[in-house]
């Protein structure tokens, strides 16, 4: 998709737009989904987590709110969570690259709505660690229907896909058979690793939420995925461990083994990279193959 001519950067400006708007709403998902007693619907106006006092328009501005409030709440001048505009930032870069892919499709409607949830999935992870089912279930579920909308050879590698298509399978019934092999793939993948840890150390090495967010990654990007992604967010989750050690926040001695650290937002980063860099990796793995 091209950005050149004024139709071009003016319909790409309205998408970066649209994406901070959404970034927007999914500041409330990532605050209010996990915390009880609050829903994403009620209270209807979006309010100051410190004095609860509601929010005029003016505040609720993408970013630009907060440039303007200097990162503080207009009433008690509590300061806002830099979380704010960086999520709001991150929705409208994404939309605008999924954009760039895509086009105006339906597949950048779908995967616009898979970055979103890994979004604030990885948000709610890194603060409260916890992965809420609430958003994991019907985001797999919705895969799978998508799915059979628009079927989909990334499911399931175009080898597998020309093959069962010979065999005179529906190109419906193979993306949907591709998106259920990747959820398995994922969910089983981590779940095994986690029950391995589980016999060995006698207590939780992952969070209960990370398998199905695996899972729920291999219903949008297929089981080819699974083990780059896996290995990727192996490596940022390291490097990032490592960086924190050497940046002087060290545990207190002996603690070492009860620092925890949520997997979620690195599995999050591992999957947006392959959304947009997987399949350029595959088909140039593929050629190295073939030459060889
Ligand atoms: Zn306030």
């Amino acid at each position: 998709m091209s950005f050149s001519g004024a139709a071009g950067v003016i319909f790409g400006a309205f998408v970066f737009f649209l994406g901070l708007s959404v970034g927007s709403f999914l500041n409330v998902v990532v605050y209010r989904l996990p915390r009880e007693g609050l829903s994403v619907w009620r209270p209807r106006r979006s309010f100051c987590p410190a004095c609860q006092n509601q929010l005029v328009w003016r505040d609720n501005i993408p970013c630009l709110s907060y440039i303007l409030l200097k990162g503080r709440c207009r009433y008690c001048g509590a300061p806002i969570s830099a979380r704010y505009p960086l999520v709001e930032l991150l929705s409208g870069v994404l939309a605008l690259s999924l954009y760039g892919v895509y086009g105006f499709t339906l597949q950048f409607f779908f995967y616009w709505y898979f970055a979103c949830a890994l979004t604030a999935v990885a948000f709610i992870d890194s603060e409260l660690m916890v992965i809420p089912d609430l958003l994991i279930l019907p985001t797999i579920l919705l895969g799978l229907v998508i799915a059979v909308l628009c079927p989909n050879p990334i499911l399931t590698g175009s080898f597998l896909w020309d093959k069962l298509l010979l065999k005179g399978w529906n190109p419906r019934l193979v993306s949907l058979s591709g998106a259920v092999l990747g959820f398995f793939c994922g969910f089983l993948s981590l779940f095994a690793a986690s029950l391995c840890y589980k016999l060995w150390r006698r207590k939780d090495g992952l969070g209960a939420g990370d398998p199905p967010l695996l899972g729920l990654i291999g219903v949008y990007l297929g089981w080819r995925s699974i083990f780059p992604i896996l290995f990727l967010s192996s490596v940022i989750g390291l490097l990032s461990v490592i960086l924190t050690l050497a940046a002087g926040r060290i545990p207190a001695r002996g603690r070492m083994g009860s620092m925890r650290v949520p997997f979620g937002p690195f599995l999050v980063l591992a999957a947006l990279f392959w959304l947009f860099y997987g399949e350029a990796i595959i088909n140039w793995y593929l050629s190295l193959v073939t030459v060889a």
